[in-house]
């Protein structure tokens, strides 16, 4: 019994994972290829690319949003949860990343559904609003270059329907944020982001300590 979240030591994580992790074989395989990755640490956790397919069954969404693709793990697995007639815009600007990942997409026979638009986030969710895509999107999942984390969140919230979701990895930015000198622009971004989400009457908000951290939205 417990009054707070209680602490993930690493038997339990592994209890975690053992007894409800259910990740499809080309998940893994993906995963497992971007392991070798310099840059690894980016990647989603399992648990959480469950969770966000969940999410994506739980409102019904069809019409997504990513930004920060890197390999196309999560792309993949919110992609694998889509319906056929589902689309996922991914913003990447980084090509060389996605490139890990494309295979995986076509084998998994969902890369239809994945338009991907190499570039900077914020010039493609721009073009995107003024092209009259407003209110047009049921998910959104913000795991982009942190130090325009706040651009981000109010892109989406004009590209999202109202009863639509915001999901902003990284909340909890590997337990940095409690140290209150920290005043990288990255760090300050994800801490402003955070309060200003808390505050924000036009969403209703969760921050669920899965990952790295799992900031969800809710337009209202
Ligand atoms: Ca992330």
């Amino acid at each position: 019994m417990s009054t707070r979240t209680i602490p993930m030591t690493d038997a339990l994580y592994g209890y975690y994972l053992g007894s409800s992790l259910r990740e499809p074989e080309i998940l893994v395989r993906l995963r497992e290829a971007t392991l070798k990755h310099p840059e690894a640490g980016m990647q989603i956790s399992p648990e959480q690319g469950q969770f966000m397919r969940f999410l994506i069954r739980l409102i019904g969404a069809v019409h997504v949003l990513e930004i920060g693709t890197y390999t196309g793990y999560s792309a993949l697995s919110v992609a694998l949860a889509l319906p056929e007639n589902g689309r996922m815009v991914a913003c990447e600007r980084r090509e060389e990343f996605t490139r890990i990942g494309r295979p995986f997409w076509r084998e998994a026979g969902v890369d239809s559904r994945i338009d991907l638009r190499i570039g900077k986030a914020a010039e493609t969710l721009q073009t995107m609003i003024e092209a009259g895509e407003r209110g047009h999107y049921d998910f959104a999942f913000i795991d982009g270059d942190k130090k325009n984390y706040g651009v981000y969140y109010e892109q989406c919230l004009e590209l999202i329907r109202p009863g639509g979701l915001i999901a902003i990895d990284n909340a909890l930015w590997s337990g940095r944020l409690v140290d209150e000198s920290l005043d990288d622009p990255a760090s300050t971004a994800i801490r402003t982001l955070n309060v200003k989400i808390r505050d924000d009457v036009r969403v209703d908000m969760s921050l669920l300590p899965i990952g790295d951290g799992l900031m969800l939205a809710r337009k209202l």
